[in-house]
């Protein structure tokens, strides 16, 4: 067993977090303020290679696999979580084609997307339903050689801001339900496509989120990603992987959480001595610590099985898990220890207590992760 990063991993992270410091950090509260997508930075980050990295150089990447991309994930959610979803999922969807494209659709959609040019979305969510993957309503008819696809997306990354998105769709619903869904790219500008950017959310204000309508979108039959009827297998693939992505965003968070803690516990006096000479702030301090340690090393061997091509999809349901949670206690922790001070928006800490929630809602509600790990250890 061997524990230790590649000198790679390691430039790697230190590259990702001096690009956080230098382009993320300092437009971070104003993005949040002011709900900004930041197109700008994503293409610096595209032009730094840190964007898609985990895909091949013959597509784009650097091939890194998901470790490197976890770990500049981390790295840049430690600036800001908003962000940092705008640089590292800008690939978002682009899993899909990785895992069951063609060759063409990768030369045709994945080195624009590394280079920071083009952004995609995952268009999977729909109003009336987000947990139950197996109850989207969105049809796709074949007409020729075309397929016509209509229905309703919730919730997406993304949505007004890229090109173009990989939507979940049925085209047999005559079969059963897991074998009747189909994933087709779809460009972001075709005919009958309504795209409203959802405003107001809690947290990670910069990220882009919106509704999408399809009203008899029209796309050429070699848009089909993979097989026809093997949509739902390759969506739960996809988020087995994404999910310790997620995790990632979680740690970089926590980790910020606890670093400034440590910074403030410095600074502040209380009762004529630092805050952090208190054996109540130290324990904050400490099971912060711990569990962001815990939640690294899930997170990153979970990714590490993944690009070794023995996927523990158990485990990456557990980081995300353990990653929303920590996350939430960190932030609640880090918003304590900052006392009055941390209720307020000068203070990092208050955007980074309504980043943390969103961890426990998407790519599978903690419930979600739950009810999966549940069920594999009572089907044994
Ligand atoms: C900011 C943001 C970004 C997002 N980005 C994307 C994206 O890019 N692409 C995309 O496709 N989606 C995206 N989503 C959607 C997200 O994945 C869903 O919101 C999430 O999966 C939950 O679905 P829902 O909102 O429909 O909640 P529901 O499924 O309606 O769940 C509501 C509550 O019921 C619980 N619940 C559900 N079923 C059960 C059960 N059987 N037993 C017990 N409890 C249950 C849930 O855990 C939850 O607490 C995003 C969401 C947000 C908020």
């Amino acid at each position: 067993m061997d524990f230790e990063l590649s000198n790679e991993m390691k430039m790697l992270a230190d590259m990702a977090y001096k690009f956080a410091v230098k382009e993320v950090e300092p437009v971070a509260q104003e993005a949040d303020e002011k709900e900004k997508y930041t197109p700008e930075i994503r293409k610096k980050a595209g032009a730094n290679g840190l964007i898609g990295c985990w895909i091949s150089e013959e597509y784009g990447g650097s091939g890194v696999g998901f470790l490197g991309n976890a770990i500049i994930t981390e790295q840049i959610s430690r600036a800001c979580m908003g962000i940092a979803l705008n640089v590292t999922a800008a690939t978002f969807g682009c899993e899909n084609i990785h895992f069951y494209g063609s060759d063409e659709q990768k030369r045709e959609y994945l080195p624009a997307i590394c280079a920071g040019e083009t952004v995609c979305a995952g268009a999977y969510t729909e109003p009336n339903a987000g947990t139950d993957v197996a109850g989207y309503k969105t049809r796709a008819v074949q007409d020729g050689d075309d397929y016509i696809i209509s229905g309703n997306k919730m919730f997406i990354t993304n949505g007004t801001v890229c090109d173009w998105m990989v939507v979940q769709a049925i085209t047999d619903p005559d079969e059963k339900v897991h074998r009747s869904f189909s994933q087709f790219i779809v460009p972001a500008d075709a005919p009958g496509i309504t795209r409203t950017k959802i405003r107001g959310k809690l947290g990670i204000r910069a990220s882009d989120t919106s509704e999408i309508a399809l009203d008899g979108v029209r796309v050429p039959g070699k848009n089909l990603i993979g097989k026809r009827g093997a949509g739902f297998y390759q969506l739960m693939h996809f988020f087995d992987v994404t999910r310790a992505m997620v995790a990632a965003q979680g740690l970089g968070l926590s980790q910020a959480c606890l670093d400034e803690s440590v910074k403030y516990c410095k600074e502040r006096t209380v009762f004529g001595k630092p805050l952090g000479s208190f054996q109540l702030t130290m324990q904050k301090l400490a099971e912060m610590w711990i569990r962001i340690e815990a939640l690294r090393n899930m997170t990153y061997k979970a990714c590490w099985l993944i690009d070794a091509g023995k996927p523990d999809y158990h485990l990456s349901a557990m980081a995300k898990y353990f990653s929303g949670q920590t996350a939430v206690f960190c932030a609640n922790l880090a918003l304590e220890i900052h006392g009055g001070y941390g209720y307020i928006e000068e203070y990092k800490v208050q955007k980074w207590y309504r980043d943390a929630k969103i961890l426990e809602l998407y790519e599978g509600t903690k419930e979600a992760e739950i009810m999966t790990l549940g069920k594999v250890l009572l089907s044994h």
